[in-house]
């Protein structure tokens, strides 16, 4: 299914994003993100 946020989203990765579940990564403290992009990629 593709991501929640990718009608808004400025890094989308078309054929990526708009197709595939983003793996959910655990950063610690109960936090989660759910994005193909890295962490680093996103925090711009
Ligand atoms: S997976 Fe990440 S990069 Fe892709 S649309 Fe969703 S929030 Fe944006």
């Amino acid at each position: 299914m593709r991501c929640f946020f990718f009608d808004r989203c400025p890094l989308a990765v078309e054929g990526t994003c708009d197709r595939e579940d983003p793996p959910i990564r655990r950063l610690g403290e109960g936090h989660a993100i759910e994005c193909h992009r890295s962490e680093r990629e996103f925090m711009h």
